[in-house]
C-alpha cells in the first residue's frame, strides 16, 4: 500500500460491472478491516445506492482525485462477515456475476433497501388473572375460550398459536379488549414448547441417525428413502441431535413442500421455536427471520430456495429435503441452486449436509456413487403403510371421457365404495389445453408468445369462455365463432383438471370432488383448510404436481395419472429424469397409512422403456438406465454446462449478440482437449417468442469443472463490454436445469 494514501473502501454495489466501487469512509472514520461487510449508502451519479463494504485497501489509480465519500455507515459491527461472505464471494465467482449482485440477491429486500437489522423479540400471549378467572364463563368450544385454555397451560408465541387455532388473533384481540388476555415481547430463545417424542426409528432410520451422529466436520449424506419411510423422522432427529450439542440447524425445502402441516410437526416435535423464511412472508417477516439466526437466536430455521443464505453463525447441521426438487434452482437474476451452495456452505462451516430424496437427482447419485457423499437408505415404507402397486392402463384404441378411460372411472368407484379417497393427477391445469376449429383446424395461439415456426396454443379456462397463455398470462375471451371460417364449431380439445372436475362431480356427485391447483388455491393455507373440510371422508381430489408432495393424505387409496404421455418425448435430456420424479412422488401419495394404496397410470405408450422399467425396478432402475445414457451422450453429472440467453423485442440481436460471444468463447487455438468447452448455437430457445420477445441461446458444454470455468472466467468481462450487448437483455446461468 502506497504510504501517504489512507485506505479506502472497496464497495460492492448491486450493479452489472464486474468490480468494486472505491469510496471514501465518511469523515473523520479511518477505514480499517472491520468495516468489511458493513454495509454503507454511497452517491452513484444522482442516484443514492446501497453496498456493502467488500474489501479496504489503496484506491484504483482511476479513482483517485475524484473519490466521493459514503453518505452513510449502516451498520454498527459487520452484517455480512466471516464464512457467508466468503461463500457468497465464492458464489459470485462460480455464476461469474458481480458481487454486489450476489449481495442484494442474499440479503432480505427490507436489508437490501438500507434497513436497519430488525427488532427479534417474538411476541407471545398470556392469560391475564382476569383471564384465568374468567375462563370458566367464556362459551364451551368457542374460540376465545379454546385460546384461554391454550394460554392457561402457559404464554404461547404467535407461530405456536397458528399452528394450533386457526384465526387465532381474531380470538386474541376480542380477549385483549376485556383484560383478559396481553400481548407479551420474549426472546426467541425462551419459548420453548414441550417437545413431543416421536415414533420409535426402525432398523434403516437409527443406522441413519448414528451415521449422521458420528460425522465430524463436512460430510455430506444422501439419504434416499422411498415415500414415506421416514426420512422426516430421520431430519428431526438429527436436528434434535445438533441442537442438544448447541449448534443452529437449518432446513430447506422445496416452495411445495413448505406446508403448515410440516412446520407444525417440526414444532411439535423439538421444543424450540421454528423460524420459517418463504415467499409468503412480508419483507418485515423475512428480514426478521435473518435476524434472529444472525443473532444466534433462531435454532432451527426452516425455508425454501433463499433460505440457503440464512446467517449460521453456530452452524450445526444443514437439512435439504426433496434435494432433487426443480424448485432450488433460481431461474432469474442471479442463477444459484440453493442445494449446491448448500453444500458449499456445508464446507465452509464444516458441518453435516443431509440431502433426502424419494428420488434424488443424478448429480447426487453421482456424487455417492464416486464415493463423494455418504449414501443412507431407506428400502421400506416406516410403520405399517405398504407400498402401493402400480398398473398400466393402456388406453389405446379405448374410450376416453375428459381424457380418462372406462377402466379408471370404474377403478375411482371402487375405491370411494370401499371408503378411500381418490387423486387424480394430471399436470395441466385450466378447462383444456387447445381450442380447435373442427371445420378448418383453426386453433387460438398466443399472439404475444408464437413464432413463425411454432404456435403457442393457449388453454381453454371457464369452461370454455376464457382463454389464457400459460407462458406469458396473456387473457381474452374464448372467440364464439371460428376467425377465419365463421363456423361455431370451436371445440375444447383434450383435458386439463378443470375439465376433469367438471366430469366426475357429474358422474361421482355423491361425494366432494376437489381441484387442487394454482387457479383454484393461489394461498399455502388455503389447501390446507380445503384438505381439512374433506377430513377423511371418500372423495375425489384432482390436482396438479402442487398436490405430488407436501401433504400427507393418509386416506388416499387411488392414485389415477394421466397425460404422463407428454413428458415421454420431450427433447430436454432432464425430461424423462423429471417425469420419473414426478410419478414416482404422485404414487408416493397413495398408501400412505393404514389403507393399502394402488396406481393407475394411463398411457397410449405401455411398452415404452421408462415406464417399464419405473414399474419393475421402481426409481433405482430407471436412474440406473439413465446415468449409463447420460455418460454415453456425454451430459450431466458427466460433463459440466452453462447457458448463456439474450432477449430483445426484436428478432435479429439476441442471436448477434450470441454470435459475438460465440466468437469470445471459442479456445485458444491448440488447447489440449480435456481443457475445451465445446459451442452449440447460437439456436433460438425451445420458446423462441415469449411475450413479445425474441429469444435465443448458446449452450457450453465442457468435460470439467474447471475447463468450463476456464473458458468462462476468460470471455465473461469481454462479452460484457461487446457493442451487441447493449441492444439485448443477456444473462449467464451455470448449471443450467431447464435447456
Ligand atoms: P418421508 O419423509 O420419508 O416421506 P415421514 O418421515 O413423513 O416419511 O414418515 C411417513 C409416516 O411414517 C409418518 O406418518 C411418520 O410419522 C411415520 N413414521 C416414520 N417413522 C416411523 C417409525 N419408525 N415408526 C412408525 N411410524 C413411523
Ligand atoms: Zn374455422
Ligand atoms: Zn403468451
Amino acid at each position: 500500500m502506497s504510504d501517504a494514501l489512507p485506505p479506502v473502501f472497496q464497495v460492492a454495489l448491486p450493479l452489472p460491472p464486474l468490480r468494486l466501487f472505491d469510496y471514501a469512509p465518511p469523515p473523520g472514520h479511518a477505514a480499517g478491516d472491520d468495516d468489511v461487510g458493513r454495509r454503507v449508502r454511497v452517491p452513484f451519479g444522482p442516484r443514492e445506492l446501497v453496498g456493502v463494504v467488500a474489501g479496504v485497501g489503496p484506491a484504483e489509480p482511476a479513482s483517485e482525485g475524484r473519490l466521493r465519500p459514503v453518505h452513510a455507515l449502516l451498520d454498527g459491527t459487520p452484517l455480512l462477515h466471516g464464512e457467508l461472505l466468503a461463500s457468497l464471494q465464492w458464489l459470485a465467482r462460480y455464476t461469474h456475476a458481480p458481487l454486489g449482485e450476489v449481495l442484494a440477491t442474499a440479503l432480505p429486500a427490507a436489508l437490501r433497501r438500507g434497513e436497519p437489522l430488525p427488532d427479534t423479540h417474538a411476541w407471545a400471549w398470556r392469560l391475564t388473572e382476569a383471564g384465568a378467572t374468567a375462563l370458566p364463563g367464556l362459551r364451551q368450544g368457542s374460540r376465545p375460550r379454546r385460546l384461554a385454555e391454550l394460554l392457561s397451560a402457559g404464554d404461547r408465541d404467535e407461530d405456536g398459536l397458528a399452528a394450533q387455532l386457526d384465526d387465532w388473533r381474531t380470538a386474541a384481540r376480542a380477549l385483549e379488549k376485556r383484560g383478559l388476555v396481553e400481548r407479551i415481547a420474549v426472546p426467541a430463545s425462551q419459548l420453548a414448547p414441550d417437545p413431543r417424542p416421536g415414533p420409535e426409528p426402525n432398523g434403516e432410520q437409527r443406522e441413519a441417525i448414528e451415521a449422521l451422529r458420528a460425522a465430524r466436520g463436512f460430510a455430506p449424506m444422501l439419504l434416499d428413502g422411498v415415500t414415506g419411510s421416514g426420512k422426516t423422522e430421520v431430519y428431526l432427529q438429527a436436528i434434535a441431535d445438533c441442537l442438544a450439542r448447541g449448534r443452529q440447524a437449518l432446513v430447506l425445502v422445496p416452495e411445495i413442500g413448505l406446508t403448515p402441516q410440516l412446520l407444525g410437526r417440526f414444532r411439535a416435535r423439538l421444543g424450540v421455536p421454528v423460524h420459517a423464511t418463504h415467499s409468503g412472508l412480508n419483507d418485515g417477516e423475512r428480514a426478521r427471520t435473518w435476524a434472529a439466526a444472525w443473532r444466534g437466536e433462531a435454532r432451527v430455521v426452516v425455508g425454501t430456495r433463499s433460505a440457503v443464505f440464512t446467517p449460521l453463525p453456530e452452524a450445526g447441521l444443514i437439512v435439504i429435503d426433496e434435494e432433487h426438487d426443480g424448485s432450488y434452482k433460481q431461474q432469474d437474476g442471479i442463477r444459484y441452486h440453493a442445494r449446491d451452495f448448500a453444500l458449499v456452505r456445508g464446507k465452509a462451516l464444516d458441518v453435516p449436509v443431509l440431502l433426502g430424496s424419494a428420488t434424488p437427482s443424478l448429480e447426487s447419485l453421482y456424487n455417492a456413487g464416486a464415493g463423494r457423499y455418504g449414501y443412507l437408505r431407506l428400502s421400506r415404507r416406516a410403520g405399517a403403510a405398504r407400498p402401493p402397486a402400480v398398473r398400466v392402463v393402456d388406453v389405446r384404441k379405448r374410450a376416453l371421457e375428459a381424457g380418462l378411460s372406462l377402466q379408471m372411472l370404474d377403478a375411482i368407484r371402487a375405491a370411494l365404495d370401499g371408503g378411500g379417497q381418490v387423486l387424480v393427477f394430471r399436470n395441466r391445469r385450466g378447462y383444456a389445453p387447445v381450442l380447435l376449429c373442427h371445420d378448418c383446424g383453426w386453433s387460438a395461439q398466443c399472439p404475444r408468445c408464437s413464432a413463425p415456426e411454432q404456435g403457442r396454443p393457449m388453454t381453454v379456462h371457464a369452461q370454455g369462455r376464457r382463454l389464457q397463455c400459460h407462458h406469458c398470462g396473456h387473457r381474452r375471451s374464448a372467440p364464439p365463432a371460428c376467425p377465419d371460417c365463421a363456423s361455431l364449431g370451436l371445440q375444447p380439445q383434450g383435458a386439463g383438471t378443470e375439465r376433469i372436475e367438471e366430469v366426475l362431480a357429474a358422474r361421482f356427485s355423491d361425494v366432494p370432488v376437489l381441484r387442487i391447483d394454482r387457479g383454484s388455491t393461489q394461498r399455502r393455507d388455503a389447501l390446507a383448510r380445503l384438505l381439512g373440510e374433506l377430513g377423511d371422508r371418500p372423495g375425489i381430489l384432482i390436482g396438479t404436481q402442487m398436490l405430488a408432495k407436501g401433504h400427507d393424505l393418509p386416506d388416499l387409496s387411488l392414485v389415477c395419472v394421466v397425460g404422463v404421455d407428454e413428458g415421454l418425448f420431450s427433447a430436454d435430456f432432464r425430461a424423462h429424469e423429471k417425469l420419473a420424479q414426478l410419478l414416482i412422488q404422485v404414487a408416493g401419495r397413495a398408501g400412505r397409512a393404514h389403507r393399502a394404496g394402488e396406481v393407475l397410470l394411463q398411457t397410449h405408450h405401455p411398452d415404452h422403456p421408462l415406464l417399464a422399467t419405473l414399474i419393475d425396478g421402481g426409481y433405482p432402475a430407471f436412474a440406473g438406465d439413465e446415468m449409463a445414457q447420460r455418460e454415453a451422450a456425454g451430459f450431466p453429472p458427466y460433463a459440466h454446462m452453462a447457458m448463456l440467453r439474450a432477449e430483445s423485442q426484436h428478432a435479429e440481436p439476441p442471436m448477434a449478440f450470441l454470435h459475438a460471444a460465440r466468437r469470445l468463447l471459442e479456445p485458444p487455438r491448440g488447447a489440449p482437449d480435456a481443457d475445451v468447452a465445446s459451442l452449440s448455437g447460437p439456436m433460438p430457445a425451445p420458446m423462441p417468442r415469449r411475450a413479445g420477445v425474441y429469444r435465443a441461446q448458446l449452450l457450453l458444454l465442457a468435460p470439467s469443472r474447471r475447463a468450463l470455468h476456464a473458458a468462462l472466467a476468460r470471455a465473461v468481462p469481454a462479452i460484457h463490454t461487446l457493442p451487441e450487448a447493449r441492444k439485448v437483455r443477456w444473462s449467464l446461468d451455470v448449471d443450467p436445469v431447464d435447456l
